[in-house]
């Protein structure tokens, strides 16, 4: 079997999968606070609709792709050479069944890693039954530690849920657990050494994320923006590790650790230092578009070969010209110029 190789000869084994556009939180930078034109699809657990508005359609024939559909474009993925997925959304933990979704996948053959990005507030509820359906990671999303500045940036939600999720997460065995804090200057960045001492006392792997100018939020600005070797200032002194003490991963996150420290501390800066040279994946929206990156406007509509039965072919061609449209490097800046106006939620971020 061909590898799965792009045109500027990086090797392609890791799949992002979106299972939902929707989301019971909705963060500043991420989402309007009355939420986006959602997909249809029975998408969200009831006991979220006291939430946000998220315009929940009671719908058996949505617009997203099926546990079946799902199942099948990764097992073609990875009899081409996909042998690690990341489950995202919007919020993965909200799209009913989810727990039986991962089950499946666990056991495609090849398949060697299956991780979680969620924003940790159903998390202390599923995280044992993820666990034994055989999800492997979780990375948690979580901007600050003050329960009320968790309100003003996430609108919704409770900060003490989210604690909750990522303690039920250490205390079942999943590691490394990752955290992943998105930096905006002047809202969250006092919060940096917060961050670092937690890793001092909890075995959290912290990761801060760059701002990026993705999203019809308003929000990306020069001013909330605060560049990657800033945010490594502000964390006092760190040791660096190497790969092999690295917490385990498949992404774009250089590593150091706090002197003493449990856990670490990691830094993925999309605009100030591009990693695109080391870019391994390709997204899979919840609506079924295959996309090159994050960043770009290219990619191709997988549903018309998903929905006709026995055409592994058709899906295997779309995989194999996605990957050869893969652009060399993503054309974000940090400037007032390009933005990527899909919201986050419906690429899967
Ligand atoms: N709901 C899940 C979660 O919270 O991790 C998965 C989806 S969420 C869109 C994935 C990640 O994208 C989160 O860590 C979120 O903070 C990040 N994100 C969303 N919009 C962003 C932006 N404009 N810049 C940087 N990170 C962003």
């Amino acid at each position: 079997m061909r590898p799965l190789i792009d045109s500027f000869g990086r090797k392609i084994d890791y799949l992002r999968l979106s299972v939902t556009d929707r989301c019971n939180l909705r963060c500043v930078y991420c989402l309007p606070a009355d939420g986006a034109p959602f997909l249809r699809g029975p998408q969200v657990l009831g006991a979220l609709r006291r939430g946000p508005a998220d315009g929940f359609v009671d719908s058996r024939s949505g617009d997203i792709l099926t546990d079946e559909e799902i199942v099948r474009v990764v097992s073609v993925a990875v009899r081409l050479g996909i042998n690690k997925i990341r489950i995202t959304g919007g919020e993965p933990l909200v799209r009913p069944g989810i727990v039986s979704l991962v089950g499946r996948l666990a056991q495609i053959p090849g398949l060697e890693d299956i991780s979680i990005s969620t924003n940790g507030t159903l998390l202390s509820k599923l995280a044992l039954d993820l666990y034994r359906a055989g999800l492997n990671r979780i990375n948690v999303s979580v901007d600050t530690l003050k329960p009320e500045r968790f309100r003003t940036i996430a609108r919704f939600g409770d900060l003490g849920e989210v604690l909750e999720g990522i303690r039920a997460a250490l205390e079942i065995g999943f590691s490394p657990v990752k955290i992943n804090a998105v930096v905006m200057n002047g809202i969250n960045s006092e919060e940096i050494p917060d961050f670092v001492s937690w890793t001092r006392r909890w075995p959290v792997h912290v990761r801060f994320i760059e701002l990026m100018p993705i999203g019809e939020t308003g929000f990306f600005s020069p001013e909330h923006w605060l560049p990657q070797p800033e945010i490594r200032a502000r964390c006092g002194e760190l040791e660096p590790l190497s790969r092999e003490d690295s917490p385990r991963g498949f992404g774009p996150a250089v590593y150091f650790r706090s002197p003493g420290a449990l856990g670490t501390v990691g830094f993925i800066g999309a605009l100030s230092c591009n990693f695109c040279s080391r870019c391994n994946r390709l997204r899979l929206t919840s609506r079924g578009r295959l996309l090159p990156c994050l960043a770009s406007e290219m990619g191709e509509d997988l549903t018309p070969a998903l929905r006709s039965r026995g055409n592994e072919d058709g899906i295997e061609e779309i995989i194999r010209r996605v990957v050869d449209m893969k652009p060399e490097r993503h054309q974000m800046d940090s400037g007032n110029g390009k933005v990527r106006e899909a919201f986050m939620c419906a690429l899967g971020g």
